[in-house]
């Protein structure tokens, strides 16, 4: 693998499209930067419509030729597995590749590069168990089925914040079961899927099964989302932006799966351990510097315990060590883009002339070790109410809002008052209850005292303006394949 943090410093990183790394037919490269200092580290060729084309074309060829078409399940099977061993081999490399891209901590980057075989290994196994149906039809003189084929050309835009991880669920299953594939990967963090590109072929996927345009979203990623010869689009990332991928590929009638925002609601009850539940609810909202997509921003304790548990939540705030993302005692790294200092200091600012209170942080820290990097101090808000910007909009920063509420009634209501639909938390020692939430609330996961612990085993995915579409356990076998009904006569 050649591309490694070492070895890209200073140095311009083409398109990879055909088995192999080129020249971008629009001659433009764009700098990515490193979130602890700022300065750009290599650069990236930003894809136009020609290359984009030129990309969707080797997809198309690759589907249609018999090196892969015809490929035996079992074989495309032991390919995904080969590529499982090789992203365990390349993990450290992987890791480090995201780290300088995205300001997250290395030592998540490694857990989620040692994790990611796994699910490959999972997926794997799906190529040889894409079976069809035989319909009963009233014909005694004809045989009808579905078979189940893979749907062509799969384009994928992905985030910058666990750029392989999120790619797994999809890429995985959709080169089981026979896809080809177009990746833009974001323009914040680019590397490791051009490292994964790079490892595909090592694999010994035929040239072409996977391809790599990257470039912003308003030049490479609005190209691919408009080109038609896409089967279906996979996107990662903000509600925003899937509305507009959204539009462009309904003009070519293409459907999509989408992954997007969430607002997700953390509910505490009284007859919790509040140690237990701060620590918990301080994983849950500011790990990865509260950039995941699941991220419990707002905070529901009952009203009995309110003050007893901001107070434990503010301590245990105090905690948080910020720092440098390589370094193994950090609990927070830097942002991962500079546009969200500003945009964070805003949500503070509204909030306290909305009525908020800053029980703890709301700043960027003052010390200066930490004054180069896009730090943001773990903030809490408390006395929210639901109503107020900062509890309505998508943060992706480390900020959490905290408001009392006094009935369960109350609470399902405050808990369900949002766009969002993804992800939702309950912490209490009453299963009743604990069931209750989980059968009235609008979100595609409900977590009962733990938050955060996803498996690519399960289906998972939003409600309402979160997405649509099931990523994980078998549903996937379904979004990546298409049925064709047979009819025979005899
Ligand atoms: P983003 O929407 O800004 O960008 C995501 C990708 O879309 C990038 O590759 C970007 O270049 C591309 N893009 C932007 N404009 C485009 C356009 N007009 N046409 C085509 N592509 C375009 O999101 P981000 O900042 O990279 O990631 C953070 C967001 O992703 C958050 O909202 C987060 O909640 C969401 N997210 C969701 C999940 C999930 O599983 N639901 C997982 C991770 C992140």
């Amino acid at each position: 693998m050649q591309t490694t943090a070492e070895a890209i410093k200073g140095k311009r990183l083409g398109l990879f499209i055909d088995g192999r790394f080129v020249e971008p037919r629009s001659g433009k490269f764009v700098d990515s930067f490193d979130p602890t200092t700022g300065e750009a580290w290599y650069q990236f060729a930003e894809g136009g419509a020609d290359d984009v084309d030129i990309a969707v074309a080797s997809a198309r060829r690759a589907f249609r030729d018999p090196s892969w078409r015809r490929m035996t399940q079992t074989a495309r099977g032991k390919l995904v597995r080969r590529l499982a061993d090789l992203v365990l081999e390349h993990a450290e490399d992987l890791a480090l590749l995201e780290t300088r891209d995205n300001g997250k901590l290395i030592k998540e980057m490694r857990a989620q590069m040692r994790a990611i075989p796994d699910s490959y290994i999972y997926f794997a196994g799906m190529a040889d168990k894409l079976q069809g149906d035989t319909i009963p039809v009233n014909k005694l003189d004809q045989l009808n089925f579905n078979m189940r084929e893979p749907l062509g050309v799969v384009g994928m835009v992905t985030p910058w914040n666990s750029p392989l991880m999120l790619l797994t669920g999809t890429l995985a299953p959709c080169l089981a079961i026979g896809n080809t594939v177009v990746i833009k990967p974001s323009e914040h963090a680019t590397a490791s899927t051009l490292a994964l590109a790079e490892l595909i072929v090592e694999a010994g996927f035929p040239a072409g099964v996977v391809n790599v345009v990257t470039g912003g979203g308003a030049v490479t990623g609005e190209a691919l989302t408009r080109n038609k010869s896409i089967a279906k689009f996979v996107f990662t990332g903000s509600t925003a932006t899937g509305r507009r991928i959204a539009a462009n590929a309904a003009a070519n009638l293409v459907p999509c799966q989408m992954e997007l925002g969430g607002k997700s609601p953390h509910v505490v009850f009284s007859d919790v351990d509040i140690e237990k539940t701060v620590n918990g609810v301080v994983s849950g909202v500011f790990a990865a510097a509260g950039q995941t997509c699941v991220a419990g921003s707002r905070c529901f304790v009952e009203a009995n315990i309110y003050d007893r548990f901001v107070e434990a939540l503010v301590e245990r705030t105090r905690t948080i060590r910020l720092g440098d993302p390589m370094d193994d005692s950090t609990d927070i790294g830097p942002l991962a883009l500079e546009s969200q200092l500003p945009k964070l200091e805003g949500y503070v600012a509204s909030g306290v002339r909305e009525g908020a209170r800053i029980a703890i942080g709301g700043k960027r820290p003052q010390s200066q070790e930490l004054s180069k990097g896009w730090y943001f101090e773990p903030t809490v808000m408390a006395d929210a109410t639901n109503d107020m910007s900062f509890m309505r909009d998508e943060l992706f920063g480390p900020m959490v809002g905290v408001m009392p509420f006094c009935s369960e009634e109350e609470m399902i209501t405050l808990a369900n008052d949002t766009n969002y639909g993804l992800a939702s938390g309950i912490w209490t020692q009453n299963i009743d209850r604990a069931m209750r939430f989980a059968n009235q609330i609008d979100a595609g996961t409900v977590w009962i005292n733990t938050y955060r612990s996803a498996a690519y085993m399960s289906a998972n995915g939003g409600f309402k303006e979160s997405g649509y579409g099931r990523r994980g356990g078998f549903d996937v076998m379904r979004e990546f394949s298409r049925a064709k009904n047979v009819v025979i006569d005899y």
